[in-house]
């Protein structure tokens, strides 16, 4: 089982943002903003685009309720998605609360955040996203 599928199995640790039985949300371990947060599908596969189209509709449906949560728990101009995938190999959205389009530069340098700050920031998420 690939790092990704292990973390949506809760055999490796996150800061879980969101889940439901299909998919899961938790925070990018070298995020460029507060409240960057990954969105995956717990099955695995690589590439986004070889999903079939009614899962890749329910994962950005899914998507799509993370990203509120974030925009009600980090105020932003909107919730940027980027989709690269050039690291691991299973499918995964970023979600990047965007004060600037600047805050979508995967060049830029990342933020180092303690790991109180990153559970805090997962629980306000997770906290808007069970509302
Ligand atoms: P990509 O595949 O989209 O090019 O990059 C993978 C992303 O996943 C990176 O932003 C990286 O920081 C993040 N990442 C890689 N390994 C882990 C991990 O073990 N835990 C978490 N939370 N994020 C990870």
């Amino acid at each position: 089982m690939g790092i990704f599928a292990k973390i949506a199995a809760g055999e490796i640790p996150s800061y879980k943002c969101a889940e439901n039985d299909e998919f899961y949300a938790f925070l990018d371990i070298n995020p460029l903003v507060k409240g960057h947060t990954l969105v995956i599908p717990r099955r695995e596969v690589d590439y986004i685009f070889d999903m079939e189209d009614d899962e890749l509709a329910r994962f950005e449906v899914f998507a799509k309720k993370v990203a509120v949560a974030i925009k009600a728990a980090f105020p932003c101009v909107k919730v940027g998605q980027a989709v690269l995938g050039l690291e691991v190999p299973h499918a995964h959205i970023h979600l990047i609360p965007m004060q600037s389009e600047k805050d979508m530069n995967f060049a830029n340098p990342k933020l180092s955040l303690s790991a109180e700050e990153m559970k805090e920031i997962a629980d306000k998420i997770y906290k808007e996203f069970s509302k």
